[in-house]
């Protein structure tokens, strides 16, 4: 054993050493589809008009820590309930790393519970925080089962759970009454995340359930909507809640050139909603074409992306590669993912290309 074998065998936990790093694909010279992703960025002349404000940013000091200005555009232009803060994070990916720190626990061992296939950093963040993830196998057709659901919560009396409304990488919205059940059944015992990152595409929030349910906080992001390099997540619950959550939070974590870019975009926000108008208009052509494809079973969405199976996800993956396509092959996420894979709605012109390469990818040699 070398020295570094040891040092590493001495200080990392045994459970990190034997995770591996979030992987992310190389997409050079691909067309990308595999990460949800607005396909269209911002005008010249807004990016021109940003470019100018950014030259202007202080970069010698820290940002400003209350970010009061930001605060005030999130809450104004993104649907905040009135009366309700926002914390801020740098992604959303933050804010479900601070609320799992804030649960997990040396002397009680906190559960995260989720149901499954979910968004993996739920998972991912519950053993780094050092708390239990308990997954519950959603049914077929990825709807949550209660039966299952309710009995894993009283089991193990998770402190949260994490419901992705639309769900990642199935696509559905949840009942509203099963997400109302969960609600109640946690009672003052668990916290529900609602987490709305696909919200600019589902045409429906959960936000309104806010005042009557001190247990639920919405989390949600600027990235699907057209932001994702400026990594911005923000999320509000009861005033006390979020006051535990602050405690977590580090400080400075949202930098001056997100505070300034964010600022200046979400006073241009008809600009992302429009285009988030013709990524759904897009998504509602796609569907029909792709259920009439021999062999391809396309499930509901009301995201940004289409999870659709096919007969060999590897072989399509492949072949859709050749063809300079990149996708996400999500066979190996969960067991009920056999054969299914998940692309980015994008433009009319990346996606006409996309169904030519899977029509192509999908007719024998
Ligand atoms: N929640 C869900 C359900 C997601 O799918 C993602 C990103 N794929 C995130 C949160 C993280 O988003 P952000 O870019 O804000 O970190």
């Amino acid at each position: 054993m070398s020295f570094i074998d040891n040092l590493i065998a001495n200080v990392i936990r045994e459970d990190i050493r034997a995770n591996s790093a979030y992987v992310v694909p190389d997409s050079s010279g691909l067309l990308k589809l595999d990460a949800m992703e607005n396909p269209y960025g911002l005008p010249r002349a807004l990016r021109e008009e940003l470019g100018r404000r950014l030259a202007d940013a202080v970069l010698n000091r820290y940002p400003v820590a209350s970010y009061a200005t930001l605060k005030e555009k999130v809450i104004g232009k993104l649907g905040i309930p009135a009366g309700y803060d926002v914390l801020l994070g740098n992604g959303s990916d933050e804010l479900i790393q601070i609320v799992t720190t804030t649960v997990a626990n040396q002397k009680r061992r906190a559960s995260v519970l989720a149901p499954v296939p979910a968004f993996v950093m739920y998972a991912r963040s519950a053993q780094f925080a050092g708390a239990d993830f308990v997954g519950v196998k959603l049914k077929d057709d990825f709807s949550l089962d209660m039966d299952a659901m309710l009995a894993a919560i009283a089991l193990h009396q998770p402190a949260v759970v994490f419901l992705a409304y639309p769900n990642n990488p199935t696509g559905n919205l949840f009942d509203t009454g099963d997400v109302d059940a969960i609600v109640e059944a946690l009672g003052d015992k668990g916290i529900v995340v609602i987490d709305e990152a696909y919200q600019p595409f589902a045409g429906t929030t959960l936000m309104g359930s806010l005042p009557e349910h001190d247990n639920v906080v919405v989390m949600r992001t600027v990235s699907k909507l057209g932001l994702a390099g400026i990594r911005l997540g923000y999320m509000t619950a009861h005033p006390r809640l979020l006051a535990e959550f602050e405690k977590v939070r580090p400080p400075y974590n949202v930098n001056v050139l997100t505070q300034v870019a964010a600022e200046f975009v979400l006073d241009h926000i008809d600009v992302l909603d429009a285009q988030a108008a013709s990524i759904i208009a897009e998504r509602e052509r796609m569907m029909p074409e792709l259920a009439a494809l021999p062999g391809v079973q396309v499930f509901p969405s009301k995201a940004n992306f289409i999870t659709l199976r096919v007969p060999d996800a590897a072989a399509v993956g492949a072949k859709l590669l050749d063809q300079k396509v990149l996708i996400k092959n999500l066979s190996k996420m969960h067991g009920s993912l056999a054969n299914c894979i998940r692309v980015t709605v994008s433009t009319p012109e990346e996606n006409s290309a996309f169904l030519n390469a899977l029509k192509a990818a999908l007719t024998p040699a």
